[in-house]
Parts: C-alpha cells; structure tokens; sequence
C-alpha cells in the first residue's frame, strides 16, 4: 500500500468525466488499497480515484470504521435535503454549506465487480454525494451559492500567520512537505474573519 499525491483544484483530472471500472483486477485492487490508505492519511472521510489522478468511476468512503468501496456508482433515489458543512481534500483550506439530500439510495459494484445497493443517510449520504459528484468532474465548489460563502478552516489562517511573520523578518519559512496552497476562489470571496469551527475534508 503506499499514499499517492492528492491533486488539488486546477488540475485537469478533476474536472474529467471519470471512465466506468470494466475490470476488477489486481490494479484495482492495489489502487483501491492505496486510496484507502491515502484517504486516511490525509484525513478524510471519502476519497476518490480521480483525486489520486485515475479518471475512473471509483471511490472510497469510511464511515464510522466501516469501508464502503464504491465502483460505477448511481444515485437511483434522494429523500430529504440539509445544508452541511463540507470540506474536500482537493480544495484545500476551504468549507462550506452545500445543499445535499438527506437519504440516498446508491446502486453501485464492489471491489470484486458484485452489485449492491446502499440506503444511506447523515454523513454517509454525503460522502457519497461528494464522492459521485467527483466522478462527474464536479467540486463542492461548483454547486450553486458555495463559492460566494466560502470559509477559510483554521490550520491555513495559522499558516498564513506563520508566513507573514517570516516575511516580515525576512526569512521564509517553509514547511517540507507540504504543496504550496493554491487558492481556488478570488481572495474578495472568503470572509477575513469568522471564527467558526472547521469541518473534516469529505473526500
Ligand atoms: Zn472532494
């Protein structure tokens, strides 16, 4: 298993429509291996394959220490709507309130290439939303009214202080591994102060 690079908004990948899973070989199987991995070590609570580069309809979700594994997903059934908190890995030190279905029922294949169908709800039923709208090239970001209230979570307005007070002494400091922050939406688009809490990344 090993934790692969997770691209970030701007790269081309993510805006892909992702290519259907026709074979469940051991490819996929060390590639489900590693999102699982890479999922956890970032952390988040989904991940999927076109966020490590694979244009293929496949992701990864752990709720409540259970794995759910999800090939060629459809959405065949929504119930209900909410506004959450949500966060992705490829939008770094970003969240929002996304307007998602309450319930949702996703026909899908496992890892093995066997159908199943889930009836999910709460943060479960989110992940998948997230998760199959990456599938389709889509970001949180992209739903309607996100970007205009977009919030900045805590661990970048500390790093952001960090690196005023090095520039100010003239010594940059920068931190190893870590990938500089790109920053997706205009600068006059997130609020400069408003300490509200900051979610976990979905996926
Ligand atoms: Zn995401």
């Amino acid at each position: 298993m090993a934790v692969r690079p997770i691209l970030v908004v701007g790269n081309p990948v993510l805006r892909q429509k992702a290519r259907k899973v026709s074979q469940f070989d051991r490819s996929i199987q060390k590639l489900v291996e590693d999102m699982i991995e890479t999922m956890r070590a970032a952390p988040g609570v989904g991940l999927a394959a076109p966020q490590v580069g694979v244009p293929l309809r496949l992701a990864v979700i752990e709720v409540d220490e259970e794995v759910t594994v999800i090939a060629n997903p459809e959405i065949v059934k929504r119930t209900g709507e909410y506004e959450p908190d949500e966060g992705c890995l490829s939008v770094p030190g970003f969240w929002g309130h996304v307007t998602r279905a309450e319930k949702v029922t996703v026909k899908a294949k496992d890892r093995t290439g066997k159908d199943f169908r889930l009836n999910a709800e709460g943060l479960l039923a989110q992940a998948l939303q997230h998760e199959i709208d990456h599938l389709d090239g889509m970001l949180y970001i992209d739903h309607p009214g996100v970007v205009d209230e977009l919030k900045r979570t805590e661990p970048v307005r500390r790093r952001e202080a960090v690196q005023e007070e090095a520039a100010g002494n003239g010594e940059p400091r920068v931190r190893q591994g870590r990938r500089p922050r790109r920053t997706p939406p205009p600068p006059d688009a997130v609020p400069a102060d408003e300490p509200e809490l900051s979610p976990e990344a979905i996926g």
